[in-house]
Formats: structure tokens, sequence, C-alpha cells
């Protein structure tokens, strides 16, 4: 109808989202079988953009696809992390972007837990020595313990904090890196990344990606945490040097590794697939129905109060909200 809002989708995003935009508002399709066409013939007359990555909506959201859009008021993100998302070129243009902070952080923390014990204990591998009908030939080999390990955090936010207080019921001592310490947290802080690596035995990303963060534990710091080295990637693929990682558990420079997230998502190299002492996920971490109904509802909330003129919910930090004047 006419006077609705005009939107962008760039991708397939979930049912019970897409059901709320169309009822709310005017949707184009980016993927649609114009493809970039759409953005010749209604760009001008877009104000929204809805997006998130995922095995399905991969498109980002580049300065490029900004400037043909000139009436882009707000980018609606689904998931926490936006580095799809050219925050630093919305903010510039006075356009705010919107993400889904909170609402997956207890289902994070708890897929990450799991995530760490599965690579200690060996978790997949003594499944399937089961499933192979391996037992009545002998008792699976034994494994490392959580019991004698010291934790790194890297990245203490929303999610970091929520790993360590389930870390705490496990009696396990903790430290982090971040760049600034965290207000209200006691665990000892490491300015720099590499001195952490050399404290702890056992290092869980949760860091943001994008440029600062890319490949921030690259070879060096597979080095120092050392032969009882264990990594966990619950943050972004590009936040690992993914060949140094598949060199380090080739040849022993750490123990094992749990990876959620690669650098080329869905694409996993077979060299990490080959491994035996690595436990891969396809990047799973929030991905059940409660908590992907949860996030999904915060990408239409932002929209909604946008689009009648209250404050969007949750804009990240590059976008603060009201918006910075066009320059
Ligand atoms: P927050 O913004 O709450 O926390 C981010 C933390 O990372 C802060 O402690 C921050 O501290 C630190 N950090 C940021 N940049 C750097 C840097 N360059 N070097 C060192 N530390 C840095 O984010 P959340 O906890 O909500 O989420 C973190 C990330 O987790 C998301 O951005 C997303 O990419 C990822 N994620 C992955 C999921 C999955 O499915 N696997 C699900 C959900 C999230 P400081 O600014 O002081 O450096």
């Amino acid at each position: 109808p006419a006077g609705r809002i005009e939107l962008l989708q760039t991708g397939p995003l979930m049912p019970m989202i897409e059901t709320q935009l169309t009822e709310h508002f005017l949707v184009h399709r980016l993927d649609g079988e114009g493809g970039d066409a759409v953005l010749a013939s209604v760009g001008p007359r877009i104000r929204a953009i809805a997006t998130g990555v995922g095995a399905t909506a991969r498109r980002r959201v580049t300065a490029d696809l900004m400037d043909a859009l000139p009436n882009l008021e707000i980018v609606s993100n689904f998931g926490v992390g936006y580095d799809s998302v050219d925050a630093a070129a919305a903010g510039t243009r006075g356009v705010v972007v919107t993400n889904t902070p909170g609402v997956l952080d207890d289902e994070v923390a708890d897929l990450t837990l799991a995530l760490l014990l599965a690579a200690i204990r060996r978790l997949p591998q003594a499944e399937r020595y089961l499933r192979a009908g391996k037992w009545p030939g002998g008792a699976f080999p034994l494994t490392a313990t959580l019991r004698d390990r010291s934790i790194g955090i890297v990245g203490m936010g929303r999610i970091g904090q929520a790993i360590a207080r389930r870390l705490e019921g496990f009696g396990r001592p903790i430290a982090y890196h971040s760049r600034r310490p965290a207000a209200d947290v006691d665990y000892p802080h490491y300015p720099e990344l590499l001195a952490l690596a050399g404290a702890v035995d056992t290092l869980i990303v949760i860091v943001p990606g994008g440029a600062q963060t890319h490949h921030m534990i690259n070879a060096e710091v597979l080095e120092a945490l050392g032969p009882r080295g264990v990594l966990i990637n619950v943050a972004r693929g590009s936040v690992v040097d993914e060949p140094a990682l598949i060199a380090a558990l080739q040849d022993g420079t750490i123990m094992s590794a749990g990876l959620d997230v690669f650098a080329h998502e869905p694409n996993v190299p077979e060299a990490l697939i080959a491994l035996d002492n690595v436990v891969l996920l396809p990047h799973v971490a929030s991905a059940t129905q409660l908590t992907r109904d949860a996030m999904g509802q915060l990408v239409v909330d932002n929209l909604l109060a946008w689009a009648s003129g209250r404050p969007p919910l949750t804009p990240v930090a590059e976008t603060p909200w009201p918006p910075a004047k066009k320059a």
C-alpha cells in the first residue's frame, strides 16, 4: 500500500522475521530475480535495510551498497556480530546500525562450555569410537582434563562474562585479554594477548570480527599457548590465522581446538576435517529455536521502533542514537 516505508532485504531471513517485515514495510529483495537491478529502480526510496550473516543471507552491507541508497536511515542486523556491515561508513552517512546483543549471551556461553569440554575430553571422538564398534576391543584412550587447566578469555564483553560465570562453576582460574579492563570484572587483565597466551593453557576467543581483530590468534600466540594448549573459537573465523592453526594442530604446537567459526564459511578446509584433534561445529553457538526467535524479534523491533519515531533499541557503538549529522 502507498505510504509504507520501503525496506531492502539483503538475503533470506527467518520466516518469523520475513512475515513481520512484509506486514509493516514494503519489502524489496536484493536476492530476488532482478538482483542488483532492484537498486537502480527503488534505491532512492529505500529507507531501511534488514540483513544478517549466516548460511543464507551473506550479502554484505558495504559503503558501495549504501551509496546506492541515498535515503537510507537504518540497517537492522540479525546477530550481535555485525562485521558484515560497514558500520563506520554508516556512521559517516548518518545511518544507524542495530544488532542483537544480550538475548543470545547465555546460549552462546552454554555452547562454548560444551565445545570446550568436547575438545578436551574428546567427546565426539569417543562417540565415533563407540559407533564404530571399537569398545569391545578396548576402552577409549584416556584424555586430557579441564581439572588442571587455567583459562584465558580473549574478549570480556557480554558473552565473555557469561562464559566466565560458567567457568567459575568449574573451579578453574580465569584471566582475560581485551584492550581496556572490563568494568566490574575482577579476573586478571592482560593488555597484551601474547602475555595471556603464555600464562594459560586454554584460550577461549569471543571478540568481534573485522579488521581490528583480524588474525589476532596467529602462529606466535599458538606457540605461546604451548603443547598443552587448547584453542576454542566461538568469535569469527577471521580472528584466527586458519593456516597457522592447522599447522599448529598438525605438528603438536598446541594439543587441540574447538571451532564454531571458520575463515570461509560454510567451507571448512579439508586439512581441518582430516585432523583428529579438533572439534568442528557449523556456526551453531546461538542456533536454538528459542534464542534465534529472540534475535529475530529484536531485528523487527529495532525497525518498528525507528519507523514509529522512537529510538532504535540496540544501536551499535559506531552509530549512537540520535545519529551524528550527515557530513
Ligand atoms: P561485546 O561487544 O559485549 O564484547 C566484545 C569484547 O571484545 C570486549 O571485551 C572488547 O573489549 C573486546 N574486544 C573488542 N575488540 C578487541 C580488540 N581489537 N582486541 C582485543 N579485545 C577486543 O560483544 P559480545 O560479547 O556480545 O559478542 C562478541 C562477539 O562474539 C560478536 O561480535 C560476534 O562476532 C561473536 N559471536 C559469535 C557467535 C557464534 O555464533 N559463534 C554468536 C554470538 C556472538 P575492548 O573494547 O576493551 O577491547
